[in-house]
């Protein structure tokens, strides 16, 4: 399942002046850059451990550096295949970082990359997570119909507390799956990101009426 993942591990010392590199993308010490397969691994892109819980201002920071360390601007007087590889890069590096420093957009990436189902392909949510989600729906209808602030403000409190439990379920799976893909996890995640979606828009509906 990972064979084709490894056969693109991309170096972590420099081609060039073979220091370690804290991202395979860019060195810091000879400050050449290093261009990866499109397919490179999120993770690796940034030096990260391919794991779900992740410190996210060391994303940030990292990103920050990698994003000035191959701006196309800084290579402005350099062969156009240069300037070619830092505009892919930079877009590679942008869109690494808009994965993985969103929870639920970094579950589905580590479940894609587990080889679970896209949302396409299996649309169940967690056992009797739909019934609560049209419950709930109706509630706030009817409070909307009432203007009833009291009670859009319990259930805002309600639908809160739902999703940040199923994002906890949501994380113990993902960090399974990015540890060791049982087909039982895969299976549960995808219900549980199919899940979250529907928690989001009844969040989604309150943000305008509480
Ligand atoms: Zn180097």
């Amino acid at each position: 399942m990972t064979g084709s993942m490894e056969a693109a591990t991309p170096p972590t010392k420099c081609t060039h002046c073979h220091q370690p590199m804290r991202s395979p993308v860019f060195c810091q010490n000879c400050r050449v850059i290093n261009p990866v397969p499109p397919d490179t691994d999120y993770f690796t892109i940034f030096g990260l451990p391919r794991r779900y819980q992740l410190d996210e201002k060391e994303l940030h920071k990292r990103f920050l550096n990698l994003t000035r360390d191959v701006h196309p601007d800084r290579f402005a007087t350099s062969a156009p295949e240069t300037i070619n590889v830092t505009m892919r890069l930079a877009a590679q590096v942008n869109e690494a970082h808009e994965v993985l420093k969103d929870p639920v957009l970094r579950a589905e990436y580590l479940l894609q990359q587990a080889g679970g189902k896209r949302p396409s392909e299996e649309k169940g949510a967690p056992g009797g997570m739909l019934a609560e989600v049209m419950e709930l729906r109706e509630q706030i209808e009817e409070a909307v119909s009432r203007d009833d602030r009291t009670a859009l403000e319990e259930l805002r409190r309600r639908v809160n507390d739902m999703h940040a439990e199923v994002q906890e379920t949501v994380a113990s799976l993902a960090e399974a799956v990015a540890d060791q893909p049982e087909a039982e996890d895969l299976q549960e995640l995808r219900a549980y990101l199919n899940g979250i979606k529907y928690v989001r828009n009844l969040q989604d509906l309150l943000s305008d009426k509480v």
